[in-house]
């Protein structure tokens, strides 16, 4: 009885911090082992296939955090992403910055990129990205009463400035730690180096003894 008790106690303790956050902004996960690949801004008209087929030919799932005018631009692509078995994510309806917007408008922006992404794979999206990383602790709260955990990275590979490919590599894969958030993006207007750099991360990554996850398995909800 007593036994059941502790076990009981210990359970409750365990929960009581998520029942006290009303904000949370997720920017690593806690699966041992396990790490995610996340892709913002797509999808793109030729960055994102060439992704699509880089995971699939390493056999690993990943998240894209999609635009909604973008998906509404590609709707054949964002399929392509959701058959494939990679999670989809909310990155809002136009990469408005929520520092921008009212409290209104940034519920409208997400529940607009959701409304595209669920008329064309069917699937409403459950995580959502802030663009440029803006947001405040209201904002967060309202669109975690809409259904949505909202997920920054832990590491920024900083691949839409074109760096070289080795530095995306370096960025993805020094100090790689259990629940590592690895921000990508798939949307690029120069030459991007994310592909080229993609075929040496998984690998590195898989050495290290970790396997790549969707960003909802990463963070075990
Ligand atoms: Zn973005």
């Amino acid at each position: 009885m007593r036994r059941a008790f502790s076990a009981l106690l210990a359970l409750l303790l365990l929960f009581v911090p998520c029942f006290a956050e009303d904000v949370c902004v997720y920017r690593k996960g806690t699966a041992r082992g396990q790490v995610s690949l996340t892709f913002d801004d797509g999808p793109h008209s030729a960055y994102t296939r060439e992704i699509l087929q880089i995971l699939k030919d390493l056999g690993v799932r990943a998240t894209f955090f999609v635009i909604g005018e973008n998906a509404r631009q590609y709707p054949d692509i964002l399929r392509e992403i959701h058959a494939a078995g990679h999670e989809i994510g909310n990155h809002t309806d136009s990469h408005a910055f929520l520092k921008n917007l009212t409290l209104a408008s940034t519920c409208k922006e997400v529940s607009d990129a959701a409304k595209t992404i669920e008329e064309i794979v069917g699937v409403r999206p459950h995580v959502f990205r802030p663009p440029g990383g803006s947001y405040s602790d209201a904002k967060i709260a309202a669109l975690s009463d809409m259904g949505y955990v909202s997920v920054l990275w832990s590491k920024d590979t900083r691949d839409w400035t074109c760096p070289s490919v080795q530095s995306v590599v370096n960025s993805a894969t020094q100090n790689l730690s259990d629940g590592d958030i690895i921000l990508f993006h798939d949307f690029n207007g120069k030459n991007s180096p994310t592909p080229e750099a993609l075929r040496k991360i998984i690998p590195i990554i898989k050495e290290q003894g970790f396997s790549c996850v969707t960003v909802s398995e990463v963070l075990a909800h």
